[in-house]
């Protein structure tokens, strides 16, 4: 049994956290006081936490931006996928563009000129 030095309630071990830099192998908090510990951090920084998921979320969208990027220049290099004038103003020289960095809309791409392009972004934002 162990004391928990947060809520004062003695517990058998197998109610701590193991921590090796404890003398008796175990945290000197019990579980569930870890638990609301770590609760009321979060409460305590609601920024701090949404913006570790936005950068996750924002990680998440980069995975799938390269993968789709990539898969669209394989298809051209394979000759799957040709390449054509923007489709606002026709300029020859052009990015893939995806609407949408889904699988199964990885090749389904628009493509557009880097004024366009950038513009389609402005309007609409980052592709899902
Ligand atoms: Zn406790
Ligand atoms: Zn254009
Ligand atoms: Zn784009």
């Amino acid at each position: 049994m162990k004391l928990c030095r947060k809520c004062n309630v003695t517990r058998p071990f197998e109610h701590f956290h193991r921590c090796r830099a404890n003398k008796d192998g175990y945290q000197s908090y019990c579980k569930p006081c870890n638990v609301a510990q770590g609760m009321e951090w979060q409460h305590k920084n609601p920024k701090l936490t949404i913006a570790r998921v936005r950068r996750y979320q924002m990680k998440a969208v980069n995975r799938k931006k390269k993968r789709a990027t990539n898969a669209v220049y394989v298809a051209v290099k394979s000759g799957k996928l040709v390449r054509q004038p923007c489709e606002e103003c026709g300029e020859l020289k052009v990015e893939a563009h995806h609407t949408s960095y889904a699988k199964a809309e990885q090749l389904n791409v628009m493509w557009l000129c880097r004024t366009h392009h950038s513009a389609w972004h402005l309007e609409h934002g980052e592709a899902k």
